[in-house]
């Protein structure tokens, strides 16, 4: 790797600033422009013009950094205005990275009509495939197996191959393509350009650069470009006997993220947060590679298409996925090494949005391995205190105070308010009742009702008080109480429906460990007393006894 030097900083400040400049035709900067990229990234300004050049280049620099186009671009601008074969061929390694590159590519190439690009990847049907060539194609994007699978059924001519990109080199040698790749780099042109696209320059990766490659150029990110500035990286220290499904919980509610990506080491790991998560009402899913082909995709599309918004997944499954507005990326577990957090963090603060990381670390070994990959990329991961339940709770409560207070200021209220004054005829008071509207609608800004922990703690001071519309009130005692995880509510409308007068009606409900006491207008005795008797709450079977 040595012999491979990083380019000099006087090639970074000669950095050119737009895609015209970098010899791109019209037709494309015009797409990219459309497509909202005001400058080329840093990788790009050195590929493309090497790449147009015809020279092979090995380009290495993060996620996010925008290599897709440092080499679709010009591979677009090689492509022959009459010719009808495959010129260009990108291989990858997973399949959504086939399709996402294949959108993209497309988009760069959509003035020139004659640039047909297809996605190549196993799990779909090869005949499906194979009729995909009876059309002109000219270029190609797809993993390594399933382009050699089309090759020995000599569906894929690739005899008039230009370029070979192999993009995520390393990773493709980490999922066992290697032969493939070799085999497949044996049977195109000789005198065709390679480019490859590595994360890290591992002695395999040099040995293929060495073989497939004449005089390659080495374009990296010298070492302070390694992460991306705007992301702002933090660690939580997660205390002995805390979850750190808590943890997460808690920040995600205090952050209320628009995309979330949540980083595991294992597909078992993956699997059990998920349903813990879903277990405290957030909407989830979760990407490994185990996990079939549209399985993957209907997860990707969801996630892409916001209607789930949090994503936990694995570093393989997740690599170069490419999704817009990642706001937070957590390691729920540390990654297993130093280039890993600096993939896992790129997801988020993507083409110059900022983004924010959280690393969750328990014990002293692991806060080894954080400053470890501080010393890695050069920056500071600060340390954070984690959100508090109660935190929480502020923080959703001023949410829902400023929501109300924008509605009191803009909105027309008048409908409502005569909806409202009919509970105010029955004399309750206009905070009653606001306070009934709230916790019909937003039971989690308040303690009692958000988990269960904090449910069982709440149920001690849980009281059920409705303004007593009679004055003459008696007491009745369950056998039921905190202990049995009732909540006031449980025992109201147990009275309710034993007796069939309105659970209005009934007084303040307290309870204890093992029974609760419950008040209810002296004329109901009778009624408590005969059909209370032998009733069931929960489940439990009670008797309400008469308090004297
Ligand atoms: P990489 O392969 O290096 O991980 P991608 O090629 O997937 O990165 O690009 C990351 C994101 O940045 C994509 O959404 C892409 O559309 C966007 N992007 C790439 N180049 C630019 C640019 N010059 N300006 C703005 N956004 C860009
Ligand atoms: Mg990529």
């Amino acid at each position: 790797m040595i012999d491979l030097v990083k380019k000099k900083v006087s090639e970074e400040i000669n950095v050119k600033k737009s895609f015209i400049e970098l010899g791109v035709s019209n037709e494309v900067a015009r797409a990219v422009k459309e497509m909202g990229f005001e400058e080329p990234t840093f990788i790009q300004s050195l590929c493309i013009p090497k790449i147009l050049n015809g020279i092979d280049v090995i380009g290495q620099s993060q996620t996010g950094s925008g290599k897709t186009a440092a080499f679709g671009i010009p591979a677009i601008e090689k492509v022959s205005k009459n010719s009808n074969l495959i010129e260009v061929l990108i291989l990858c390694p997973t399949r959504e990275l086939a399709i996402q590159g294949c959108d993209e590519i497309r988009k760069f190439a959509r003035h020139k009509a004659w640039v047909k690009v297809i996605p190549i990847y196993g799990g779909q049907s090869i005949d499906r495939q194979i009729k995909l060539f009876e059309y002109p194609v000219s270029m190609i994007i797809g993993t390594p197996g399933r382009v050699m699978d089309l090759m020995r059924r000599n569906v894929l001519h690739l005899d008039k191959v230009k370029v070979v990109v192999l993009d995520e080199a390393d990773e493709m040698l980490n999922m066992g393509f290697k032969e493939d790749i070799e085999k497949i780099l044996k049977d195109v042109p000789n005198n065709r350009q390679t480019i490859l696209f590595s994360a890290t320059m591992s002695p395999e990766i040099i040995k293929i650069t060495k073989e497939f490659q004449k005089n390659p150029e080495h374009v990296k990110m010298v070492h302070h470009h390694l992460t991306v500035p705007t992301i702002e990286q933090y660690y939580f220290d997660v205390p002995r006997g805390v979850k750190k499904v808590e943890i997460l919980c808690n920040t995600l509610d205090t952050y209320n993220p628009s995309r979330t990506i949540i980083f595991c080491n294992t597909k078992k790991q993956v699997e059990e947060l998920m349903i813990d998560m879903q277990n405290r009402g957030f909407m989830v899913l979760g990407l490994h590679g185990d996990m079939k082909q549209n399985e993957r995709t209907r997860v990707m599309s969801s996630f892409k298409n916001g209607k789930v918004d949090i994503l936990i997944a694995t570093d393989v499954a997740a690599r170069g996925i490419d999704v817009d507005s990642v706001e937070i990326v957590f390691n729920y577990d540390i990654p297993q090494d130093e280039e890993y957090y600096v993939h896992r963090i790129g997801r988020t603060g993507r083409a110059g949005k900022s983004g924010k990381a959280f690393t969750l670390v328990s014990g002293r070994n692991q806060l080894h391995s954080v400053y470890n990959i501080q010393r890695f990329t050069g920056k500071k991961i600060e340390f954070k205190m984690s959100p508090s339940r109660q935190d929480v709770y502020e923080i959703k409560q001023h949410r829902m105070l400023s929501k109300v207070r924008k509605i009191l200021k803009e909105d027309e209220l008048k409908e409502y308010v005569e909806v409202i004054n009919i509970l105010v005829e029955e004399e309750y008071s206009s905070l009653e009742i606001a306070a009934a509207i709230l916790k019909m609608n937003c039971e989690d800004i308040v303690p009692s009702s958000f988990n269960k922990n904090s449910l069982d703690k709440n149920l001690s001071d849980s009281v059920h008080s409705f303004k007593p519309r009679f004055k003459d009130v008696v007491k009745f005692r369950v056998e039921i109480g905190k202990n049995n995880l009732v909540s006031a509510s449980h025992i109201l409308s147990a009275i309710a429906t034993q007796t069939n007068f309105s659970g209005k009606d009934v007084g303040k409900i307290t309870l204890y460990d093992k029974y609760s006491i419950f008040e209810v207008p002296r004329s109901w005795i009778d009624t408590v007393k005969r059909t209370m008797e032998n009733c069931k709450i929960k489940g439990i079977k009670v008797r309400a006894l008469l308090v004297e």
